[in-house]
């Protein structure tokens, strides 16, 4: 049965929820970095799943892993032990150093948890009154879609009609230290931050703003949990882009790559203070640790490092980086970025980044505008310098093109 790109697009919107407005391209296949769509063109991608899918479309010794551990055993719950789990934490303690690991599904759930886990840690470990915790969280900080974290989102459109909301969160500006000092009170708990704002444009904070933040929480007592669902994982060219900032937070929430795109499977990984306050019974998810996951994350965090993807986005992102700031256009404000998590922000008057990631598709390159006039470029991280540069050509087309 064949079906036109038109048929499938007027089926969903017919029967799904209208909650995201995509990019008419209905793909079929992927291979690395290319994907294919229903009519058999090819195209780069640019987006990578928005990070979940860094080590490349259908990567086939995770696919191997997958299928394996698929026809041997698939889920057990928590109720009973599995042959995986215990090598899954291993591997994610050998890499990241983390010393306690908490396995969940999407990275939503993840945030969730860490905050559990944190709030009762400061009820229990730092003696914070009953109900008084507070975590201090980044202006346009993204961490999911739960009731719990839309809450403390400051994107009217994410919160808008969905309340009301749990208290006990502060709101600071991302990359002032001095804001985040003044917002701490002896309830303050935790800080909640993404080293590098995704979705809020890839917004990098001033040198040595996490340096001062480190030491503000290890001063005052506060764990700094870094969520590295998007920047994580070799993207920003490093495992963790804590790395860059010469830091080690206390809580470290990693998701999407994760399972390089085959599976949600996310983690908590903390030092043995914060995870260790809970007791059986007490969190919990069905799918968490599930076999498949650890099989499949198990060789998505092997192939990152024995493939050499991290050293990959560091060599490729600057390729990408050089390229797009040598392209003459005057539509283009600033190009910015680590690794292979970059941002091309148009000037307002260029027409806006939807209709420039229009015309790039049109080219056969993916990608996603956010915010207006942001185009946001973040490929599988095995991405080769030939690919690079034809993705490069399409950009000079385009943005050229505009003025
Ligand atoms: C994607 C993302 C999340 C949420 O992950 P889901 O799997 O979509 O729930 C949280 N934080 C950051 C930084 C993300 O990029």
């Amino acid at each position: 049965m064949s079906r036109l790109p038109e048929d499938y697009i007027a089926a969903e919107h017919r029967l799904g929820a209208h909650n995201y407005k995509p990019i008419d391209v209905v793909i079929e296949k992927g291979e690395g970095v290319w994907l294919t769509d229903v009519e058999g063109k090819r195209y780069l991608d640019c987006l990578a799943a928005y990070s979940a899918v860094n080590q490349g479309h259908c990567h086939p010794r995770i696919l191997k892993a997958m299928t394996d551990q698929a026809a041997r055993l698939t889920l057990t719950s928590r109720a009973f032990r599995n042959d995986q789990l215990a090598g899954f934490y291993e591997d994610l303690a050998r890499l990241t150093g983390a010393h306690k690991i908490l396995p969940m599904n999407s990275g939503a759930e993840a945030v969730e948890s860490a905050v559990k886990a944190v709030r009762k840690w400061g009820y229990e470990v730092r003696g914070v009154p009953e109900n008084k915790a507070e975590i201090i969280v980044c202006a346009n900080n993204f961490h999911g879609r739960t009731l719990g974290i839309v809450g403390f989102s400051t994107d009217p459109t994410a919160r808008t009609g969905f309340g009301p909301f749990a208290p006990g969160f502060r709101v600071v500006p991302f990359g002032d230290a001095r804001a985040f000092e003044d917002a701490i009170t002896d309830n303050t708990v935790a800080f909640l931050a993404e080293p590098i704002q995704g979705e809020a444009g890839i917004l990098i904070p001033p040198a040595g703003y996490f340096a001062t933040v480190r030491e503000l929480c290890t001063r005052h007592g506060i764990t700094l949990i870094l969520d590295e669902i998007q920047t994580g994982l070799g993207r920003t060219g490093k495992l963790l882009a804590e790395e860059h900032e010469g830091i080690e937070a206390d809580v470290t929430l990693v998701g999407k790559a994760l399972s390089g795109g085959f599976y949600p499977v996310s983690a908590v990984l903390s030092n043995s203070e914060v995870l260790g306050v809970l007791n059986p019974g007490e969190h919990g998810s069905t799918f968490g640790g599930n076999p498949l996951a650890c099989a499949v994350a198990r060789m998505a965090l092997k192939v990152l490092v024995e493939e050499g993807m991290m050293e990959n986005a560091e060599t490729q992102g600057a390729r990408f980086r050089t390229g797009l700031s040598a392209i003459r256009s005057n539509a283009v404000r600033e190009v910015r970025g680590r690794g292979l998590m970059i941002a091309v922000e148009l000037h307002e008057d260029a027409g806006g980044a939807r209709a420039v990631c229009e015309s790039l598709r049109e080219e056969g390159v993916l990608a996603k505008d956010t915010h207006d006039h942001t185009i946001r470029i973040a490929p599988p991280l095995v991405i080769t310098a030939d690919e690079v540069d034809w993705a490069l050509e399409r950009f000079d087309k385009v943005l050229t093109r505009l003025g």
